[in-house]
C-alpha cells in the first residue's frame, strides 16, 4: 500500500531521508518535506526527482517549534506518518501535534532542552500513556546511533545470545574531508554532545568520567586500529534498560588529535557556550553563531574519502559457554556522495530513518505506545538494511582487541 509522508528537516539527513524515499513510490507515494528554509527543501525536492523519477514530492515552510503550525500542516496534507529529521529542539512539538493530529511518529535523536545540554530519553518516555491512548506509535531514536546500533543489539539478543552481559558500541569516522575542523552533522548538535562529560554504565550505576579521559585503540574491520575515546551516548540509555542482563555498557568514538586540539580551543576560548552573551547590544549565544562560520556538514561530501565503521561488539551466554560476537557496518563516504549528494554520516542516519518509517508504513512496526527501536523485530529491518545501502556484517570471536 502507499502512503503520504511528511519529512521535518532539510538538513544532510533530511536530504538523504527524501532520496531514500523517493527510490519506494510503492511504499512513499507523496512526499512533503516542510523545513525552516524552504528555498533548502526546493533544491532537495528537485535534485530527488531528477534521480529517482520520483514525480510527488512538494515542499513547504514550517516552524516546527510552533504546534499549531505543524498541526495545520499534518491537517492539511494528512500524511500516514511524520518523519522528524530537524533538531532534536523540536522533539516535543513534533510529538504534540502528532498527538495532536492522530499521527504516527519517528525521530533519530532524542530531545534536548535548548538552554542545557544534557540529553536523554525521559521527557520523550513521559508520552507513553498518550501515544498508548492516542492508539499510534512513536518511534524514537531511529538513525544509525541510536537505531541500527539498537537494533543490532535486538538482533543478537533475539539470535545469538541467551543474556548479554558486555556491549560496547563502536564508532569510527575513518574518513578525511579535506577541511582543518567540521562537523558531520549539525555542529551545535553534535559539539553539545561530544564536549560533555563521559558516562558508562556498569553494575547497575552509571560511572562518570571527564570529557575524552578514556581512550583506547580499537582495531576496526577492514579499516584498522584507530583511537576512540569513551563518551556518552543516548542509546545506552534505553538498551540498558531493555536488557536487564547486561553488566557493562560503552561507547566508543574515534577523534583525530587535531580535531581534538580544535575542541579544545573552541571550548576554551568560550565559543562552546550555550548561554546568550551580549554583541552590540544583540544577544548571540557563541555556539550557534559558530555553526554559521564551520563547514556545513550537508556539502562535505565532494571530496570526502574513506570510510565509516560502526558496530556493536557484545559478550555473553549461549546455551551455557561464553561467547564474544561482533555485528557492524562500513560505509563509503564516496558511494553516499554519488547516491545522495552528501557524505555518509547523513548517509547511515537517513537510510535507517526511511527504513523504519517503511517498516511501520508495511506493518512490520506497530503498536500503540513510546517505542525504542529495540522494542521492536528486528529481522525484517536488517533483512532491508543491505539492499537499501548499508550491508552489515557479523562474525563470532571477534574481539577488536577491546579488553
Ligand atoms: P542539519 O542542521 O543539517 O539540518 C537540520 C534541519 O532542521 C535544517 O534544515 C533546519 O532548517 C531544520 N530546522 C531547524 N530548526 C527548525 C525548526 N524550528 N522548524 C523546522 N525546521 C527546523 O542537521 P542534520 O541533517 O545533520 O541532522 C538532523 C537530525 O539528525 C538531528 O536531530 C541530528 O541530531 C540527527 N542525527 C542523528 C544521528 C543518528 O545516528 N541517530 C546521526 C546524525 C544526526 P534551517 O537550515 O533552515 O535552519
Amino acid at each position: 500500500m502507499s502512503h503520504k509522508v511528511l519529512i521535518i528537516g532539510a538538513g544532510g539527513v533530511g536530504r538523504v531521508v527524501v532520496f531514500k524515499c523517493a527510490q519506494h513510490p510503492e511504499v512513499f507515494s507523496e512526499i512533503l518535506l516542510a523545513s525552516l528554509t524552504k528555498s533548502k527543501c526546493d533544491v532537495i525536492a528537485t535534485d530527488a526527482m531528477k534521480a529517482t523519477g520520483h514525480t510527488k514530492i512538494s515542499t513547504a515552510k514550517v516552524d516546527a517549534d510552533n504546534v499549531p503550525e505543524l498541526v495545520q500542516l499534518i491537517r492539511s496534507f494528512k500524511p500516514a506518518l511524520v518523519l522528524h529529521v530537524a533538531l532534536p529542539y523540536q522533539d516535543l512539538t513534533i510529538m504534540d501535534a502528532c498527538l495532536e493530529t492522530g499521527t504516527p511518529y519517528l525521530d533519530t535523536a532524542n530531545y534536548e532542552p535548548k538552554d542545557v545540554a544534557k540529553f536523554e530519553y525521559s521527557w520523550q518516555w513521559a508520552y507513553q500513556d498518550r501515544f498508548k491512548a492516542a492508539g499510534i506509535p512513536a518511534v524514537l531514536g531511529c538513525g544509525f546511533d541510536p537505531g541500527v546500533t539498537n537494533i543490532f543489539t535486538a538482533h543478537a539478543a533475539k539470535h545469538h545470545f541467551d543474556e548479554i552481559h558486555y556491549l560496547d558500541i563502536v564508532d569510527a569516522n575513518a574518513g578525511s574531508h579535506g577541511k582543518a575542523f567540521a562537523t558531520n552533522f549539525n555542529p551545535e548538535i553534535n559539539i553539545r554532545e561530544i564536549t560533555q562529560k563521559g558516562r558508562y554504565y556498569e553494575n547497575g550505576k552509571w560511572v562518570e568520567n571527564e570529557p575524552h579521559e578514556i581512550g583506547k585503540m580499537i582495531n576496526y574491520p577492514d579499516i584498522g586500529p584507530r583511537k576512540s575515546y569513551l563518551i556518552f551516548h543516548e542509546e545506552l540509555e534505553s538498551l540498558v534498560k531493555n536488557y536487564p542482563t547486561i553488566k557493562r555498557a560503552r561507547f566508543w568514538m574515534t577523534f583525530g588529535d587535531e580535531y581534538l586540539t580544535h575542541l579544545r580551543v573552541i571550548q576554551n576560548i568560550g565559543m562552546a557556550r550555550i548561554d546568550p552573551v551580549k554583541y552590540k547590544g544583540v544577544d548571540v549565544i557563541p555556539l550557534e553563531f559558530l555553526k554559521y562560520v564551520l563547514p556545513d556538514p550537508g556539502e562535505l561530501g565532494e571530496n570526502y574519502t574513506g570510510y565509516t565503521s560502526i558496530g556493536c561488539r557484545i559478550k555473553g551466554i549461549k546455551d551455557g559457554k561464553e561467547k564474544t560476537y561482533y555485528i557492524w557496518n562500513n560505509c563509503s563516504h564516496e558511494a553516499a556522495y554519488k547516491e545522495t549528494g552528501t557524505q555518509g554520516v547523513s548517509y547511515t542516519t537517513g537510510v535507517p530513518a526511511m527504513l523504519g518509517a517503511k517498516m511501520m508504513l508495511d506493518g512490520h512496526w506497530g503498536g500503540a505506545g513510546v517505542f525504542n527501536v529495540e522494542q521492536l523485530n528486528p529481522d525484517p529491518f536488517l533483512k532491508e538494511l543491505g539492499p537499501s545501502g548499508l550491508p552489515w556484517h557479523e562474525a563470532e570471536g571477534v574481539d577488536l582487541e577491546m579488553d
